[in-house]
């Protein structure tokens, strides 16, 4: 199968073949040496030409056709006489004490991405387990390295996710995902969200002051921590958070209502915007709601909070706000206190939305993607690993 018009174009043109042959049912041999009569000395960068002895190299290289190609090199080592000591002559394609080709690894990668396990990569490529998860998570940090090396962007989301349970504590890990609003991707992944464990995994990224905005939902480790890290940037709440607040207490009322807790029409009536419902849909849900004052008070106010966020400008908005959070002053309902409290204390963030216009939602996104990278893998028991598997799934 393997002939030598075909053996020429499988090694670099450096290489002489020397001889092809096969060694077992699907494996073939390929005798090769490097043509060059001199070589560059690594250490001292002199050409030199005396050779100082051969030795056999065995390298793998990319099956081709399901056939696996073993490529055997007959290395030399040349005598460098600045540096009185012999070396040993590059091969290309290969990177210095490796045993495989990059080729070899970049095709180990694309299988470990596409073949449905990797049971499967290992019985096409007949190598270890070992071999492959190292080839894999190498090339991936390569990727890393070529596509997301660059410093901090304009404008950034932050958010979490839960990891793995830590077996020796019994507490949940979680994960913290920096996503980069312009470019569309995932800009960073550190492990914990507590200011100190963000700022020891990120500290290291040049340009913090070119942040000006970084959207976050409402939690004070974030907050904290973005305005400790990026003191120049502002901080914008989630939208889609705000917006959420009273659904917990929607559902609970309801709930006390109607006795059960499936009924997806009346969740969907309730909580979704009015303006999304239809006439009857509408008329459905005002009956309902004037047999039940208390569900009908929350609803009144989560409909509020829609039309804020509906109010065209800042300088409007900033109004609605405050005649709302002063008008809820009045209200008899503890949860309807509790969002009050909320509302003041985030104010100025909620606010923000209309200087950046700017919402978290690819970063809950990119929290659906990290599920499925998880999923795939069956959990990852090394967070390094995990990191470089989430930044080559969300770009
Ligand atoms: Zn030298």
């Amino acid at each position: 199968m393997l002939n030598q018009q075909l053996a020429r174009m499988l090694v670099p043109s450096e290489l002489e073949i020397i001889k092809m042959y096969r060694t077992s049912g699907r494996s073939y041999q390929i005798e090769a040496t490097k043509r060059s009569k001199q070589e560059v000395c690594r250490r001292c960068a002199s050409l030199c030409k005396s050779i100082y002895d051969h030795r056999w190299v065995s390298l793998r290289d990319e099956p081709v056709r399901g056939k696996l190609i073993f490529l055997k090199v007959l290395k030399r080592r040349f005598y460098c006489k600045h540096c009185r000591k012999p070396f040993t002559e590059p091969l290309p394609g290969v990177l210095p004490g490796k045993r495989t080709t990059q080729r070899f690894q970049k095709s180990v990668m694309w299988a470990c991405e596409t073949f449905q396990d990797l049971k499967r990569v290992r019985r096409q490529y007949a190598c270890s387990y070992d071999f492959i998860y190292k080839a894999h998570y190498d090339q991936l940090e390569r990727k890393r390295r070529k596509h997301n090396m660059y410093p901090w962007p304009k404008s950034l989301g932050i958010d979490e996710h839960g990891f793995r349970r830590n077996k020796t504590y019994g507490r949940r890990e979680f994960v913290t995902m920096v996503v980069d609003h312009k470019n569309k991707k995932l800009f960073d992944v550190a492990l914990g969200k507590s200011t100190n464990e963000l700022k020891a995994q990120l500290g290291h990224i040049p340009g913090r002051e070119n942040v000006k905005s970084v959207t976050i939902d409402m939690c004070d480790p974030y907050k904290n921590f973005v305005k400790d890290f990026f003191p120049g940037a502002k901080i914008v709440a989630d939208k889609f958070h705000v917006l959420r607040l009273l659904s917990p207490a929607l559902m609970r009322a309801r709930k006390e209502v109607s006795g059960t807790r499936a009924d997806a029409r009346a969740k969907r009536l309730l909580l979704a915007s009015i303006k999304r419902l239809g006439y009857s849909e509408r008329r459905a849900l005002r009956t309902f709601l004037s047999k039940h004052s208390v569900l009908e008070e929350l609803y009144q106010w989560k409909e509020r909070l829609h039309k804020f966020y509906r109010t065209p400008g800042y300088h409007n908005a900033s109004k609605v706000l405050k005649k709302m959070i002063s008008d809820m002053a009045w209200s008899s309902l503890p949860e309807i206190q509790r969002l009050r409290k909320t509302l003041r204390k985030w104010q100025e963030e909620i606010l923000n939305y209309w200087l950046f216009r700017i919402t978290n939602a690819r970063t809950e996104g990119f929290n659906n993607v990290a599920k499925l990278v998880k999923r795939r893998a069956y959990g990852f028991r090394s967070f390094e690993n995990y990191r470089l598997k989430l930044l080559s799934a969300c770009c």
